[in-house]
């Protein structure tokens, strides 16, 4: 004889366990989003050049769901890739602002992370978090190509642990 539970048998309760499961929509809408994070092409100096790398053929962020794309409004991760000039700084504060939300930053390199080695400069901002606020710091002067790929999968962890418990990441 066969055992039913409200007319399913127990076969056919395991069969079901095993291709239905249970999440969030903010779960869902985050793994879309941080499976198709198209940063903002922005380069401000020589960081930039290896941030270009990541697109060409041997590093090939397509395979990771990101586009380069050319307007903000377009883009939901903005790449700081080199020194921020104070004068550059209202130009970088600007075109965040005309990313639609949500929308993430990553710091890459030490001029964008703190000043790099132009802390001293009265012209250079120790840091783009003193203009916006950063999500992801990679390290390096230049950090290479692949470790902006492990700074973008770090990103993705986090756009999906926010997601999962309801709490902000922050570097403060
Ligand atoms: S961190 Fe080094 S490589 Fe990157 S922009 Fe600054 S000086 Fe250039």
């Amino acid at each position: 004889m066969v055992m039913k539970l409200d007319g399913i048998s127990v076969a056919e309760m395991e069969e079901l366990q095993k291709n239905i499961f249970f999440t969030t929509l903010e779960e869902v809408k985050a793994w879309a989003r941080s499976n198709s994070l198209w940063p903002l092409t922005f380069g401000l100096a020589c960081c930039a050049i290896e941030m270009m790398g990541v697109g060409s053929s041997h590093y090939d962020l397509d395979r990771f769901g990101s586009f380069f794309r050319t307007s903000p409004r377009q883009s939901d991760v903005m790449i700081v890739s080199g020194t921020v000039t104070k004068k550059m700084a209202p130009i970088v504060k600007r075109l965040y602002d005309q990313m639609p939300e949500p929308k993430w930053v990553i710091a890459m390199g030490s001029c964008a992370t703190a000043g790099g080695p132009y802390i001293n400069s009265y012209a250079v901002v120790k840091g783009v978090d003193q203009i916006i606020p950063v999500d992801v710091y990679i390290p390096g002067c230049p950090p290479n190509p692949a470790a902006l790929i492990y700074g973008i999968n770090k990103l993705k962890e986090k756009i999906r642990y926010e997601a999962k418990t309801g709490k902000q990441v922050t570097n403060k």
